[in-house]
């Protein structure tokens, strides 16, 4: 429960398209003085402008394959620096006070794992300091800092984070404000008559956005559902509108069978062909894989011929060169014929709590598919969601193939 000193403080997140020029961070800054004005202290963490963040990318990418990662944290966290003092500024000059405070200054503490820093712990005493003043206190997004003064960043779209971690420490609520006015139940851009969701389950939310739906960040909700922070999506372009909640599951989300579809692009296809069919070649495998820190998803083994196996899986395009060089040395000292990577497919998943109790989901997910003519390679489950690899070419139609199968656009 939130304590009397906390009650009134709000946490509020913009991403990057909504502070992505001088227009939309008046717009941001309205939006905050409106939370200000009724009586909340106000905390507000904002991303990079724009697709500053891409920008920064490419710029080291002019000047070197390999960027050291520290290198690249100190480049990107700058992308945030910008956009707080700009807000900071604008707030100001509509007459308000307000304080910009990068991730350091308000004592996000993270691991040393550049690019894909975890937080260890935030400090609430200077947020709270800055609060009692007054301020309505601008924190960069996606940055902390290490034990040793380093400064590390939170992976892609890790704003969310930091903003449910902010409202962690302050037992406050979190309001991710973004460019669709909710979580719906599947990406609009791809599936125009998607729905809206008034509510969805933290566990849900956590294996769509896991499976790609970036509307939030994966690790925010976890953290969200960890520490009980109250979490709702809304839109920054219609902030009166309604958004939506992701809440502890309760009985009669079981009544829905699927709540959402995602897809994810990024993914990339391995086999291993021709290894002997023995004990121990799987746990070799995942094991030299795991030790490298690669995550491997949707496997599937086919006993061929003569006591020869084929193994395939798939792991993040980011992981797939650092996987393949691995492969390499267990190919040799395992005895594979051939390893061969596939980045030419995608990963469709359904998600919805209502799969404890219903069977069926993965038949008529197949159907739809099979109706389609689209070959699926590779299949994962879980209690919550079926997950199947498919080309990528055929990956929009499958999508929107799925959500008119199960009725999603209609609701309960
Ligand atoms: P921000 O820059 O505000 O962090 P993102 O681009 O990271 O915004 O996330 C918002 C985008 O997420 C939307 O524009 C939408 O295309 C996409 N998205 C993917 N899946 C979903 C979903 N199920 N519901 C809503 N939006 C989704
Ligand atoms: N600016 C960072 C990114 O583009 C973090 C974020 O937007 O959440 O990934
Ligand atoms: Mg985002």
């Amino acid at each position: 429960m939130a304590d009397k000193d906390s009650d009134q403080i709000i946490v509020m997140k913009f991403g990057g398209s909504s502070v992505a020029d001088a227009q939309h961070i008046k717009n941001v800054a309205k939006i905050a003085i409106s939370e200000k004005e009724r009586g909340k202290s106000v905390v507000v963490v904002v991303s990079a402008m724009g697709k500053t963040t891409d920008g920064l990318i490419k710029l080291a990418a002019e000047v070197t394959d390999n960027p050291p990662v520290r290198e690249i944290d100190m480049l990107l966290s700058t992308g945030e620096q910008v956009s707080i003092a700009m807000l900071a500024m604008t707030i100001e000059a509509m007459g308000y006070k307000a304080k910009s405070m990068t991730g350091w200054q308000v004592g996000i503490k993270t691991d040393a794992e550049h690019t894909r820093a975890k937080i260890l712990n935030v400090r609430d005493k200077v947020m709270r300091e800055e609060l009692r003043d007054g301020n309505i206190l601008i924190v960069a997004g996606f940055q902390g800092i290490t034990e040793d003064g380093e400064i590390t960043t939170l992976g892609r779209g890790g704003s969310d984070l930091t903003a449910v971690a902010l409202a962690a420490a302050l037992k406050a609520d979190c309001d991710i404000y973004t460019d669709v006015d909710g979580v719906y139940t599947c990406d609009p851009r791809i599936v125009p008559n998607a729905r809206k969701l008034d509510i969805i389950s933290y566990d849900e939310m956590l294996e769509l956005a896991s499976l790609g739906a970036k509307v939030l960040h994966s690790r925010c909700v976890e953290v969200a559902k960890k520490f009980n922070v109250p979490l709702q999506v809304r839109s920054s372009f219609h902030p009166d509108v309604l958004g939506t909640k992701v809440i502890k599951e309760v009985k009669e989300m079981e009544d829905i069978v699927v709540s959402g579809v995602a897809f994810n692009r990024n993914v990339a296809k391995i086999s291993v062909l021709g290894v002997p069919d023995k004990p121990g070649i799987a746990a070799n495998l995942f094991t030299v894989l795991g030790e490298a820190g690669i995550i491997i998803d949707l496997i599937i083994q086919n006993v061929s011929r003569d006591n020869i196996n084929d193994i395939s899986f798939t792991v993040s395009i980011d992981d797939l060169k650092r996987a393949m060089d691995v492969l390499e040395k267990f190919k040799n000292e395992n005895s594979a014929a051939r390893i061969v990577a596939d980045n030419e497919v995608a990963k469709l998943s359904v998600v919805g709590v209502g799969m404890k109790s219903h069977a069926n989901v993965a038949a008529t997910m197949f159907q739809a598919l099979a109706e389609n003519n689209i070959n699926i390679e590779n299949i994962g489950t879980s209690e919550i969601k079926v997950s199947v690899l498919i080309r990528e070419k055929d990956l929009d139609k499958a999508v929107r193939a799925i959500h008119e199968k199960f009725n999603l656009s209609e609701g309960h």
